[in-house]
């Protein structure tokens, strides 16, 4: 095993851990997803439930009513920053194995 190629091969992936962790402040959204969804209200047999659709965004458990339509640009900013946030995790966990294989 060639301990210089896994250097660089942990530098690569710390360098795209920044570059990933840096696009994730720039687009400046925390952790949060937007439901669509239906709801019932509670008159007594009305006839046009379920009423909606009407989105929401809930962070940290919190809904928040958005309104009859989302802005399409918060949708896919938000998508990018959940895709993001898996990436980052993704090659945190493929550097914590290079190093325990280093380490050894
Ligand atoms: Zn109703």
């Amino acid at each position: 095993m060639d301990i210089g190629l896994i250097i660089e091969e942990l530098k690569r992936l710390e360098e795209e851990k920044r570059r990933l962790e840096e696009e994730l402040k720039n687009i400046g959204e925390d952790e949060g997803i937007i439901v669509c969804k239906y709801v019932r209200c509670s008159k007594q047999n009305c006839k046009s439930c379920p009423h909606g659709p009407y989105y929401y965004v809930i962070e940290n458990g919190k809904w928040k009513y958005l309104g009859k339509s989302a802005d399409p640009v918060l949708i896919a900013r938000k998508e990018r920053a959940k895709e993001l946030k898996k990436e980052i995790r993704k090659i945190e966990r493929k550097i914590m194995q290079i190093s325990s294989i280093i380490s050894f």
